[in-house]
């Protein structure tokens, strides 16, 4: 559509999991102008600061990988090359190493950025051809707890909530989470919700006093680690005071009573000490709760990153099940998801440990089922290396090759001087990408250019099961393409049948046929469909003709076998490594406002840089001050892992004994000294496989 010249697109924000509608105007000259989508049902116009400098990402060209790269020797240069030579050499390699060692010696690390086309075509090539389960993605750093406990407790990874909720509920309990930095249209509704409905409630947890936290009615500041026991505590009291719903939960949940136990094991005072928090505050959380119509909590990595990750989830869904809050109007269990797709690449199966449409990897007749429909090898039930255990099988040796697409694992992996270590050893490294900056290049055998946002179409799923259709906008810079067509292009030259798609609708007509009769079975959904109505939410089965369905669970039918949610009773103790006297201080990392992930976008725009322009460390005056540690004094933060130099912030909206990093910083010009997981830990959930970033032992000293 447009006037004078003007063509105006209608997209979705390539950043966070809110996913928000974008307006993009291109002008004869091939300049881009974004602005918010006023019709758009999530962000209604609004766009943060990300979102709003969307454009200069796309019109700066500076950074941009043209074409393929190759070279024959680990000591060689890379040279260019042309796609089918990449792209034979390539396939000639993988066949090689499959022939010799297995397919099990190949792995694909992918990221919660892919449009769902692009993960579905990849899972389908490595767990439905290559005859392996090694493809995982950043969104095991991400949400991979948050999907265990929905299908631990709900039966299925299904976000029961949608936005609306927000303004729907009269009490919100966000922990382990930052939204007003991280999700900032999320927190903009529900600051605008807050101030049409004074009553509401907004209770956070969290170590920090964030922007967040600054809007709470009630802020707890827990002890990193201590979240369940904070849980707990206020399912004790509301058990206590009746504040529960019997009704429900006889009729609907599975489990209390081994719950209700549990949680008596530790009185209020008890549990008030380990969070150091007050005992009072504990009651008030209960009570607020307990008097909502409408409660709705929400989290992300607070919980999610944990070496007890699942536990964390489970004991917040809890609150939610033995208060009957879920399934009605704002109420609700909401994982606040990170990346922008991290949903639609676990509905076509994107990790290690599923398979398409929520089947599950251990069903025989569900692996069947999947292969009978790609017609390709054996799918095997033993789930394929997670992200961190990838590398670990790099670095043994167990893993010969990895290919590695739109994601930047030598800054956002946890202890990630192992990792570089680790892909040092790789006898084979693909590295798909659109920028020429990340540490990746200096390992890749052959490098593959992508198309980015805007120069490609596609589907995301956002945060509340919203699909949304993106538009291409402009061409692609020199040879680089859709990932999508890469990765098709690569199974034709391995022979692979099923992989002739003639553009992505047909990709997504074939995963929609996937769906049928799931429980997100999206099989009345289609491209057509998409652009017409700009987005709906899941499920949107054959018979569905209006924009979805907003909220899941209405009739209290979960997905488990008794058709009941699962109360689970989890242990409250953290495994995190322990504290020393030469090891005393809390490491936790995470986002500042203006960045996104790995910086290689947000990163170029000039604007972005003038919220937070270098990394810091943020550390408690009472902390410094024993360490002779003044404001803006350049710190070292170390362990036997490695070490951070950064400038000292000192606040005390940190809570003593804890320090924090942002994430977003890698190595210039060969010096890795900002790098946050430098010093992470390598200790991972048992059942989510999804690492602890939010715990490590670190000291502090002067540098
Ligand atoms: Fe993009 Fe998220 Fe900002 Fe919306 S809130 S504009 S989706 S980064």
């Amino acid at each position: 559509r447009g006037t004078g010249g003007v063509m105006e697109f209608k997209t979705t924000c390539c950043y966070c999991g809110v996913g928000c509608g974008i307006v993009v105007q291109k002008d004869r000259n091939g300049k881009l102008q974004v602005s918010g989508d006023k019709d758009h049902p999530v962000n209604r116009g609004m766009l943060c600061s990300k979102g709003m400098n969307l454009h200069y990402t796309v019109m700066d060209q500076g950074d941009r990988l043209l074409y393929p790269e190759m070279r024959y020797n680990k000591m060689g240069q890379r040279q260019r090359v042309s796609w089918d030579s990449a792209l034979e050499r390539t396939a000639a390699v993988f066949k090689t190493l499959i022939n010799k060692y297995g397919p099990d010696s190949v792995a694909f690390y992918a990221s919660g950025q892919c449009l769902t086309e692009e993960y579905y075509v990849l899972n389908k090539l490595v767990k439905g051809f290559i005859g392996t389960n090694n493809i995982d993605t950043n969104s095991r750093l991400c949400m991979s707890s948050a999907v265990a406990a929905y299908k631990m407790s709900l039966g299925e990874d299904s976000v029961p909530v949608c936005y609306d909720d927000i303004e729907l509920a009269d009490c919100l309990f966000v922990t382990g989470a930052n939204p007003a930095w991280c999700h900032p249209i999320i927190w903009r509704r529900v600051e605008a919700a807050k101030a049409a409905n004074p009553g509401m409630k907004i209770i956070v947890a969290d170590p920090r006093k964030t922007q967040t936290a600054a809007a709470a009615d009630l802020f707890l500041q827990i002890r990193p680690g201590t979240d369940i026991t904070l849980n707990h505590a206020i399912g004790r009291v509301l058990i206590e005071t009746g504040d529960i719903d019997f009704d429900f939960i006889k009729n609907h949940t599975e489990g209390f009573d081994a719950y209700s136990a549990k949680v008596m094991e530790r009185t209020v005072e008890e549990a008030a000490a380990i969070c150091d928090v007050p005992a009072e505050d504990i009651r008030t959380a209960a009570a607020l709760i307990g008097n909502a119509k409408g409660f709705l909590t929400m989290w992300t990595m607070g919980l999610n990153q944990s070496v007890i990750g699942v536990n964390k989830n489970l004991s917040l869904i809890n609150l939610n099940l033995i208060t009957g809050h879920i399934g009605k109007p704002g109420s609700g269990p909401f994982s606040l998801t990170g990346q922008p797709n991290a949903m639609g690449g676990r509905e076509v199966g994107g990790l290690a440990n599923l398979l398409p449409a929520h089947r599950n990897l251990a069903n025989e007749a569900d692996r069947k089922y999947v292969q009978g429909f790609w017609g390709g090898v054996e799918i095997g039930s033993k789930p394929g290396y997670s992200a961190t255990e990838m590398f670990q099988a790099l670095h043994d040796g167990r893993l010969k090759a990895i290919w590695i697409l739109c994601t930047n694992p030598l800054l956002s992996l946890p202890d990630v001087r192992f990792a570089e270590e680790a892909l040092s050893r790789a006898k084979f490294v693909v590295v798909q990408e659109i920028s020429n900056k990340p540490e990746t290049l200096r390992y890749a055998d052959v490098v593959l250019p992508a198309a980015a946002w805007a120069e490609k179409e596609g589907t995301m799923t956002n945060a509340e099961r919203r699909i949304a259709y993106l538009n291409k906008i402009v061409d692609a810079p020199g040879e680089a393409l859709p990932d999508a067509a890469i990765l098709c292009r690569f199974a034709r030259k391995m022979g692979y049948p099923g992989f002739d798609y003639v553009n992505p609708s047909e990709i997504y007509a074939e995963h929609c046929r996937l769906t049928e009769g799931t429980s997100i079975d999206i099989s009345g959904l289609n491209y057509e469909k998409l652009q017409a109505q700009r987005s709906v939410q899941w499920p949107f089965p054959k018979e569905e003709t209006g924009a979805g369905t907003q909220r899941l669970f209405t009739d209290k039918q979960f997905y488990t076998p008794t058709k009941k949610a699962i109360i689970h009773p989890v242990a409250d103790q953290n495994n995190s490594e322990a504290l020393s006297p030469e090891l005393p201080l809390v490491l936790t990392t995470g986002r500042i406002r203006d960045q996104w992930h790995t910086m290689s976008k947000t990163g170029k725009v000039s604007k972005l840089k003038q919220h937070i322009a270098q990394a810091f460390l943020e550390i408690h005056p009472a902390d410094a001050a024993k360490r002779g540690i003044g404001e803006d004094q350049l710190v070292v933060i170390s362990n036997g892992r490695g070490e951070v130099r950064v400038k000292a912030k000192l606040t005390d909206s940190i809570k003593k004994g804890v320090v924090f990093l942002p994430m977003h910083w890698g190595k210039i010009l060969g010096n890795d000294a900002n790098r946050a997981n430098n010093v992470t830990s390598a200790l991972i959930d048992p059942i989510s496989k999804e690492p602890d970033f939010k715990y490590a032992a670190v000291q502090v000293s002067p540098y």
